[in-house]
């Protein structure tokens, strides 16, 4: 009998693996219109250029994305939805972007958010799903939460065929899911070749670039030369570790 569970899984080695090699379908789950390009830009844009087609789900407005007090929700959302859709060009010739427009900050973790991103899985066959790390510890904003609880719960759901029968679209089970920003990362992909992409995407977030990059001015040359350092610096600190030049981490659940 194990007395003490913590200590017992801490104990158990961690199995690092690198690369997977570009799927068929990829699909990634952000809360805001600017995770996905942070969590995995580089590697959708990688196989992106290998041929994989790749889909966003952005699951809130953006709409509390601002310093600004006196900003129009209305027009910050649509902003924020103009930003994602150019920022998903960096990544791939032909990207699919999906707003479902829960109120950000308000994000529920529930059966109906859950059952829309599985709908979604199981109508784009997605080989890999990638998305928020829901047992990240000590995170703070409640949508990353939400957004990593509602894709493992929606995993389950896409895979399983007794759940949602009347959808219209036949239940479908993922190879792989890679969760980033993870609790315990034990996968990476070399992104080396796409890092410019990941840069170039997450500078069309321009409403975001004094709030998470900053920024104060996509004109303000040196400001955006320090913001690419920290980019460049990160994933080569991440690829260190793993062996890599520069990557993306992640946790990776094959066992679907
Ligand atoms: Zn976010």
């Amino acid at each position: 009998m194990i007395k003490n569970l913590a200590t017992y899984l801490k104990d158990q080695p961690i199995v690092v693996t690198t690369n997977l090699g570009p799927p068929k379908v990829a699909l990634a789950v952000g809360a805001h219109p600017d995770d996905i390009e942070f969590g995995c830009g580089g590697t959708l844009a990688k196989w992106a250029s290998a041929g994989t087609k790749v889909f966003h789900l952005i699951l809130t407005d953006g709409s509390k994305g601002s310093w600004e007090g006196s900003t129009s929700r209305s027009d910050l959302i649509a902003l924020r939805e103009r930003e994602a859709l150019h920022a998903a060009k960096h990544i791939s010739s032909s990207p699919t972007v999906t707003f479902l427009r829960y109120v950000d900050g308000e994000l529920p973790h529930n059966l109906v958010v859950a059952s829309q991103i599985a709908n979604y899985i199981r109508m784009v066959r997605a080989d890999v799903v990638l998305g928020h790390d829901p047992w990240k510890m000590y995170r703070l904003h409640p949508d990353h939460r939400s957004a990593g609880f509602n894709l493992t719960d929606a995993v389950v759901i896409a895979r399983d065929p007794l759940f949602l029968k009347d959808s219209g679209h036949t239940h479908f089970r993922p190879n792989h899911l890679l969760l980033w920003e993870a609790q315990e990362e034990d996968h990476a992909e070399e992104i080396s070749d796409s890092l410019d992409k990941k840069i170039s995407s997450l500078l069309e977030h321009r409403s975001q670039l004094n709030t998470s990059m900053g920024v104060d001015s996509p004109d303000n040359a040196d400001q955006v030369d320090v913001f690419r350092s920290l980019i460049v610096e990160s994933a080569s600190t991440t690829g260190e570790s793993f062996g890599l030049k520069h990557a993306e981490a992640f946790k990776r659940i094959s066992d679907l």
